[in-house]
Order: structure tokens, then C-alpha cells, then sequence
């Protein structure tokens, strides 16, 4: 069957679903969340795998044939390798990736890349290790090191390094992580550091997001809110409405281009 293609009320094709998987996370990313980490979501709260499923039949079915898989941090989700086997089962997705702080892909990689994840987009801050540890205040960088490498062998490529930058890839540690990548053959997409409640976001520097002209995407919390926008507080409860109708509504009101999100964080929309 030929799959539809879904467009919004600005004409845009809207292709692509970033699923979040848990509120969880190994890191506390200075940035992303505070110390003390966060008011975890309950156990009941969080889809099912098959609530997910549900969500991602439609979408596909709509015309969504880009899938990213993120979090909190997706590999600390039990069970996700089963998650990505059933998704990468589905005839119309091209394109199944996930973003990760790394930390577990030494654990992962292979049985990811076995299961059909195609690639990885892995955050890397800087390559420095007490910098390191500064930025996500726990993280071990040698872990990330060897999560990279993981990734690469298993064929987890292109892997893309996302680098948080606060105004200019200039800035000493992101001119680490760029010769890091130089160095290793991968690529870097330097992300300036956002703030939802203020709605200050810009474009990706070597990726596409942050560009609402260009904007295909949509987004599914881990307790299944369908949301139209990063800077959107606006958001379609799933269990509330049906999957169907909440991406409808959810596709219906994607803004023209980012507003202020005082309803979310980072670590539930998953970046
Ligand atoms: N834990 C995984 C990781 O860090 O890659 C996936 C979830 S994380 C929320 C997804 C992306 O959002 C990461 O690349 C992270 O650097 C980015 N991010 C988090 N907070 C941000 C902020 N305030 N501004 C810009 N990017 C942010
Ligand atoms: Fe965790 Fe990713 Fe947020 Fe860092 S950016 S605290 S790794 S969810």
C-alpha cells in the first residue's frame, strides 16, 4: 500500500517522529536538568511498548517514514532493543535512529544495530574529562569514549556527534569535539544551548533542526503527549484521545514557527 503523506496547516510535509522513551536519565546534564535530577514520572505513566506502537503504526500509516528514538536517555528505557526491532519491522520506515548520551553503547550497540536501528546521534559537550564531568556533573568520559567506538564498529553510521555550544562553536570545548570528529571521521552538529520558557532557539549548525521553515517533525513524550512544536506548551494526550485523533490535533497545531514551552523540559521532550 502506497503510504499518504501528511501535511500541516503551512504546507509543510511532516515525515518525522521523535519518540521519547523515558524521563530517566544517567546523567545530569547542566543544561538539561537541575542537580538534584528530577520528580520522576510514575511507572504507570510511561506507554507501552504497545501504546507506543500504536502511535507509530498511525504515523507511518500517515506518511512518517523517519523515526528517532530519545529521551531522558533512551538506553536506560528496559526493553528498548525490542522496541527498536518491532519499529524497524515496519515497511515504511527509512530512516530509525536514536539519540544517546552514549554511556551504554558499549553495552548496546550490537544488539541495537541487530534489531534494525540504523544510526546514532551521540551528545558529546567537550572531550575534556574533568570538563566533562562539569558539564554533566556525573559522567565518566571514558565511558563515552568507548560507547563511540561501540557504535562505530557495529555500524551505527554515520554517527553524528551533537555538541551543545552556549554561543559559538568557537568555544574551547567545542573546538575539542571538532577535532575529536576530524579525527575519527564522524560528524559534528553544534546545537546552541536553548531555553523553552524564553523560546531562544536557533538553527542547528550542520544539522536541520531549529529551522521552523523547514520544520517536519513531531514529537511523542514518554507519557504520551503528541506535541507539535519544542516551543509549543501545547500537547495531545494519547491515552486521553486515541492516537489517532491526538495526531491529528497535534499536526493541526504546529505554529508557523517556535513559541515559548512553559510546560515541558528538555529531558521529557527529548531534544
Ligand atoms: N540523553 C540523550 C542525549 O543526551 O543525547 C537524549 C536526550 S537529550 C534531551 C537530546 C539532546 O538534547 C541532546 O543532544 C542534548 O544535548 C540536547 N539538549 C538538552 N538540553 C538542551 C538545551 N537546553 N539546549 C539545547 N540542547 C539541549
Ligand atoms: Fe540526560 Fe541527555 Fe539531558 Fe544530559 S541531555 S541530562 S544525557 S537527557
Amino acid at each position: 500500500m502506497e503510504a499518504q503523506s501528511m501535511y500541516d496547516s503551512f504546507n509543510r510535509r511532516i515525515n518525522y517522529l521523535r519518540i521519547s522513551v523515558t524521563d530517566r536519565c544517567n546523567l545530569r546534564c547542566r543544561y538539561c536538568m537541575p542537580a538534584e535530577g528530577v520528580q520522576l514520572l510514575s511507572h504507570d505513566e510511561i506507554l507501552r511498548f504497545d501504546e507506543i506502537m500504536e502511535v507509530v503504526d498511525i504515523a507511518v500509516a500517515r506518511g512518517v517514514d523517519k523515526i528517532r528514538i530519545t529521551g531522558g536517555e533512551p538506553l536506560v528505557r528496559k526493553g528498548v532493543v525490542e522496541l527498536i526491532a518491532m519499529i524497524a519491522k515496519l515497511e515504511g520506515v527509512k530512516d530509525l535512529g536514536m539519540t544517546t548520551n552514549g554511556l551504554l553503547l558499549e553495552q548496546y550497540a550490537v544488539a541495537l544495530k541487530e534489531a534494525g536501528l540504523m544510526r546514532v546521534n551521540i551528545s558529546m559537550d567537550t572531550t575534556d574529562p574533568d570538563r566533562y564531568r562539569e558539564i554533566t556533573r556525573i559522567g565518566d568520559i571514558s565511558l563515552l569514549f568507548r560507547g563511540i567506538k561501540a557504535a562505530v564498529s557495529a555500524g551505527l553510521t554515520p554517527v553524528k556527534l551533537n555538541c551543545v555550544i552556549k554561543k559559538t562553536p568557537e568555544e574551547p570545548d567545542a573546538q575539542l569535539v571538532k577535532r575529536f570528529a576530524e579525527d575519527n571521521g564522524l560528524q559534528v552538529r553544534f546545537i546552541h544551548e536553548m531555553n523553552l520558557e524564553t523560546g531562544y532557539f536557533r538553527p542547528v549548525i550542520g544539522g536541520d533542526g531549529g529551522d521552523c521553515k523547514k520544520c517536519n517533525r513531531l514529537r511523542l513524550t514518554s507519557n504520551g503527549i503528541i506535541k507539535p512544536c519544542l516551543f509549543s506548551s501545547d500537547g495531545f494526550s494519547v491515552r486521553e484521545l486515541g492516537a489517532a485523533i491526538a495526531l491529528e490535533k497535534a499536526l493541526r497545531a504546529k505554529p508557523k514557527s517556535g513559541g515559548v514551552n512553559s510546560r515541558d523540559e528538555f529531558y521529557n521532550l527529548g531534544g
